[in-house]
């Protein structure tokens, strides 16, 4: 017991010290000037909102805006071989290694909130948290996990494989009415974060329908709304996803509040990895997966150069949603 927790702190501290080496030059930053609060430019969105979803505070799109809100059909899923193949190369994770999740819960007299927030580089999990202790945000916490190895893949599973779930038990979004569950990301964020391009490839994933719309989402019986914004927050993450259950919700997403918040501060340089890695990673945190225990995985705790969905995250994915709730 003694050598198993001893070296999952060589592990950290390992990992610290690559961070910091690789970060030094790092404290460039993109944005010049005021930071806003994440939870400011929220609330005001929800006091500006339009009717449908649209806002005039969202940031300038770039070529992002022609991005159509195209028919689900265009975006096509994983074949069952394709699923197979993903199942068959599943990356176990080096023994000791583990998941490391800094979160801030607000429970309300409504439900329960859990924003997830992703360090950015030169900020270990711990640091961050306490910086977001003095910010003031609420019941800030780390979480570690181990891996969990390869499941059974029942739907009621944790992890598979070097991935994990966002909650143990699982939490999903509903299916309401439809196929699958249809999750709508209103992107309101600037050009440089290529939300439409990573909506498409999470679309892949069997079980879950994944739609992009530019500044838009009007009421569709039964399908959600995850807004997505960018901002200057400052220093000390690159990225974090807010989720919401209604009290008495069983594990289920609430449509309220479901939010992904990508941080202008750190350019494409000093994020530590891309901006494309992590909008794949914080949309992966909103449709349900929490980190992924391997250090190569896009869903890995800290920022990195991978960019597409590995093998665990769709079959992980695929599990929970293959029971209609
Ligand atoms: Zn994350």
């Amino acid at each position: 017991m003694h050598v198993n927790h001893r070296s999952r702190w060589l592990f950290a501290t390992a990992t610290a010290i690559a961070l910091t080496v690789v970060t030094l030059p790092g404290a460039a930053h993109a944005s010049a000037g005021a930071t806003i609060d994440p939870d400011e430019q929220y609330a005001a969105f929800l006091a500006e909102k339009k009717a449908d979803g649209s806002w005039a505070g969202s940031a300038d799109p770039g070529a992002k805006a022609k991005a159509p809100a195209k028919d689900l059909a265009a975006y096509p899923k994983l074949t069952d071989k394709q699923m197979a193949a993903m199942r068959a190369s599943v990356k176990v994770a080096p023994a000791g290694s583990e998941a490391v999740t800094v979160q801030s819960v607000q429970v309300t007299s409504t439900g329960m909130s859990v924003t997830t927030y992703d360090p950015a580089p030169g900020f270990t999990p711990d640091q961050l948290a306490d910086k977001l202790r003095k910010q003031g945000k609420a019941s800030v916490r780390v979480v570690r996990e181990s891996s969990g190895g390869v499941s059974t893949k029942a739907a009621s599973d944790c992890s598979y494989g070097s991935a994990r779930t966002l909650t143990c038990p699982v939490s999903f979004w509903r299916n309401q009415g439809w196929e699958d569950p249809y999750v709508r990301f209103n992107d309101h964020s600037g050009a440089s974060w290529p939300v439409s391009s990573v909506v498409p490839k999470w679309n892949t994933v069997q079980n879950i329908d994944s739609e992009y719309r530019w500044n838009s989402c009007p009421a569709v019986s039964g399908s959600r709304c995850v807004d997505v914004f960018s901002g200057n927050y400052g220093a000390g993450w690159t990225g974090r996803t807010t989720l919401y259950w209604a009290s008495g919700s069983s594990g289920a997403f609430s449509n309220s509040n479901a939010m992904v918040q990508l941080n202008d501060y750190y350019d494409s340089a000093s994020i530590g990895g891309t901006r494309n890695n992590t909008t794949t990673h914080e949309l992966g945190h909103a449709l349900g997966l929490g980190h992924n225990v391997y250090s190569g995985d896009v869903m890995y705790t800290y920022a990195n150069k991978r960019e597409d969905l590995g093998g665990e995250n769709p079959v992980m994915l695929a599990s929970i949603y293959s029971v209609t709730r």
